[in-house]
């Protein structure tokens, strides 16, 4: 008998050349006791809720499948924001809002401008929808003893004319520098651009500043938020986005069939219904931001640039790799971010009292 030679080809040959290029999403997964890598909440869904969450699932049937349009969400989120239900659309997480709002007014062939250093999932899901990606280098400003980064108003708006772009992101506050960007820098854009203006509003809660409520008088804008902050379910993956009618009636034409699983739209009500624990936990984290600034502040060798989030993106003089494995040493993960100005920064979410004094004390050993 004849052996056939079996020669074993890579399907990678197959793969999209810009998908080639792509450098997967892959959080960290070194073993840390303090988790702040991710901008979560430190704090769970408090049992009892948890508990009101597994009753109610016990009525639902498993083998059915769930709301597609999340009408009850939907509702409970009218009340949240003010806007009408039809203005509302959910997704599994904002991720999947990025990606509908890409799917539905750019993709192929078309520019959409992306400020940069900002959340990384705009450029990797307008790169997969084959979209061309304009970045623009946002700008590090000294205010009196303060930093700011903002915006490149002058070059974001040549790119208006010269490529003529149909969808520009702005995140407010920005991640991972932490800041809102100017506001009237902000409106000057959306007033002079001919596309849609997805502003992503993801750490709302912490900074207070929102476009919901100038929705009707920009029909081109749709905010985008998240349960995954604030509301404590980064692992139940819901988002919606929030904008004129007409425009929110598109993202149902691109979205998966049932994207939002039953668990996650039945917790994501009962969670809404807790406005006093909502209430506790925005205080706690904002008192907890201003104390860890002014501590951090008090640490030589360390830049803390401003937040109105729930993070701080930090400078360090020493070698920033060398700051990262300190404090993974003693069991704290943070987050390294790539893009060039942020070579020597390093990114962390404020946890509990006690996780944040110890991140201070590391850090005052770490670079003393
Ligand atoms: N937008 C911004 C600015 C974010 O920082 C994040 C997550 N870190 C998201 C969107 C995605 O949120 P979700 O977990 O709801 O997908």
């Amino acid at each position: 008998m004849i052996e056939e030679e079996i020669t074993i080809i890579s399907p990678i040959r197959f793969v999209r050349d810009d998908v080639l290029k792509l450098i997967p999403y892959m959080p960290s997964t070194d073993p840390c006791k303090i988790k702040l890598d991710a901008n979560e909440s430190p704090y769970d869904v408090p049992l009892e809720v948890k508990n009101r969450i597994w009753e109610k699932l016990q009525d639902e049937h498993f083998n059915h499948y769930y709301d597609p349009s999340c009408g009850k969400l939907r509702e409970g989120l009218s009340k949240y924001t003010g806007a009408k239900p039809e203005q509302i659309f959910v997704g599994s997480g904002a991720d999947e809002i990025i990606l509908d709002i890409i799917l539905a007014f750019a993709g192929p062939g078309r520019d959409v401008i992306i400020p940069s250093p900002t959340f990384s999932s705009y450029e990797i899901f307008a790169t997969v929808a084959g979209s061309n990606v304009i970045k623009v280098p946002i700008v590090c400003k000294k205010n009196q003893d303060s930093w700011a980064w903002d915006l490149d108003e002058i070059q974001i708006k040549q790119h208006f004319t010269k490529d003529k772009p149909q969808l520009l992101f702005l995140c407010y506050p920005n991640n991972p520098t932490g800041d809102y960007f100017d506001e009237e820098k902000v409106v000057n854009l959306i007033n002079n651009f001919n596309g849609i203006v997805a502003i992503d509003e993801a750490y709302f809660e912490f900074g207070g500043k929102t476009f919901v409520e100038r929705l009707h008088e920009f029909p081109h804008v749709v905010v985008i938020r998240t349960f995954s902050k604030i509301f404590s379910l980064a692992g139940l993956r819901v988002g919606y986005a929030v904008g004129h009618e007409d425009l929110i009636q598109q993202l149902y034409k691109v979205k998966l069939p049932y994207n939002v699983s039953l668990f996650s739209q039945i917790a994501a009500v009962e969670i809404l219904k807790e406005t006093d624990w909502l209430k506790d936990v925005q205080s706690k984290l904002i008192k907890a931001r201003q104390q860890l600034k002014a501590e951090l502040e008090n640490i030589k060798g360390i830049k803390v640039y401003p937040s109105s989030a729930n993070f701080f993106l930090c400078e360090f003089e020493k070698p920033r790799d060398f700051v990262y494995e300190e404090l993974l040493k003693r069991g704290i993960l943070t987050r390294r971010l790539n893009e060039d100005p942020l070579k020597n920064t390093l990114r962390f979410c404020i946890g509990t009292q006690e996780q944040n004094e110890f991140l201070v004390s590391s850090l005052r050993e770490i670079l003393s």
